[in-house]
């Protein structure tokens, strides 16, 4: 005897990234966590947060969160919807646009979450494979039967970026809801992001995460814009209490401290596009990385170590990287970007591994 719906038990259970115990001296490079820590201020809120804040109930409409968002972004609050990390907003925008027996189109491959999350809902998701150079084949995309069309962007794991023009094509072609995951948009040329689509088009979601950029994946805090009556609707199919009372004013402190996180974007763009040079030169393949980590192709031959096996010598020396068993990445590796002291240690390992 089962207690358990049929659908619920035939899920696998979603892959991550190892998780090597909080302490242990690994150099872990495969949650594309950032290696700096949150802004002073926000370390700071963290210490100073009173007895009241755990003993009430939070705010359950995030309204001083919804406000310093809205004011950052140039919306209105009632476009704004806060999430216990966007991973709890990607579940709501299956519950309450898509649901049993309709469907999702993503691009493959892409952020595998969404498969399982809609899965959970008895939704189906069809596969649009990328082209041969790992781009979004966008006329696919729009020619879909599916009822919502997911675009990361930059993709998650290629790191590849859809200009902007190409993401309005899509956005004004395509009938029903569009949902642009832009957890890593901040790693991006400026001007990318589909932020001034959510005002123009009333098919537009734009997912964001205080998880990389931030340093707050631990916190738990992620938010989305669009038209008043796709918040409304969000607002509706949501726990009450979705975000505890700590994380809305760590978040929002990390707002107030945005120059702050503006300097590490910009270390971290710096070391990607060195590290990206330095793989090259040890023969790797590299995508152009639009994200705050790379994809890259070892150089392949029969002497040489296959991606995998790169991986687990990686493991052996300490150092956590992410390999995917899909099809189009099993030859490859996915690589977050750490400090350039914690790349050195990267580049140095590999080369010792490939001569
Ligand atoms: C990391 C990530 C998220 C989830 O972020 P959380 O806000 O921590 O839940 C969402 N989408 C993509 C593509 C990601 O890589």
């Amino acid at each position: 005897m089962t207690f358990i719906l049929p659908h619920i038990e035939q899920l696998s259970t979603y892959v991550l990234g190892e998780h090597p115990p909080d302490g242990s001296s690994v150099l872990k490079l495969n949650q594309n966590e950032s290696p700096y820590p949150p802004a002073q201020l926000v370390l700071e809120t963290l210490r100073t947060i009173g007895e009241e804040s755990i003993r009430r109930y939070p705010d359950t409409a995030c309204g001083e969160l919804r406000a310093a968002l809205s004011h950052r972004h140039n919306v209105k609050e009632e476009q704004v919807f806060c999430g216990n990390g966007s991973s709890e907003i990607i579940s709501l925008i299956i519950k309450v646009f898509v649901g049993p027996g309709r469907c999702i189109a993503i691009p493959d491959p892409s952020f595998s979450l969404y498969h399982s999350v809609a899965a959970s809902y008895q939704a189906a998701s069809i596969r649009i494979p990328l082209r041969d150079d790992y781009t979004i084949d966008t006329d696919l995309l729009i020619r879909s039967e599916a009822d919502v069309l997911v675009l990361v962007n930059p993709n998650a794991p290629t790191g590849r970026l859809l200009p902007l023009v190409e993401v309005e094509q899509i956005v004004s072609q395509f009938r029903g809801l569009v949902v642009i995951d832009e957890a890593y948009m901040d790693f991006a040329t400026p001007g990318s992001s589909a932020l001034p689509l959510a005002q123009r088009y009333e098919n537009v979601l734009i997912l964001r995460t205080f998880s990389k950029a931030y340093a707050l994946c631990g916190a738990r805090v992620g938010y989305c814009i669009a038209r008043k009556q796709l918040i409304s609707a969000l607002e509706k199919g949501k726990d009450i209490y979705n975000i505890n009372a700590i994380s809305q004013r760590l978040a929002e402190a990390a707002l107030r401290a945005q120059t702050y996180t503006d300097r590490t974007i910009a270390a971290t763009k710096l070391t990607r596009d060195a590290f990206s040079a330095e793989l090259e030169q040890l023969e790797f393949e590299v995508l152009p990385s639009h994200t705050n980590f790379v994809l890259c192709t070892p150089p392949s031959g029969p002497e040489k170590y296959t991606a995998r096996e790169l991986y687990q010598e990686l493991i052996k020396r300490n150092i956590y990287v992410r390999h995917f068993e899909h099809p189009r990445l099993s030859d490859k590796l996915r690589i977050s970007i750490g400090t350039d002291e914690e790349m050195r240690l990267v580049t140095t390992a590999l080369s010792e591994l490939l001569n």
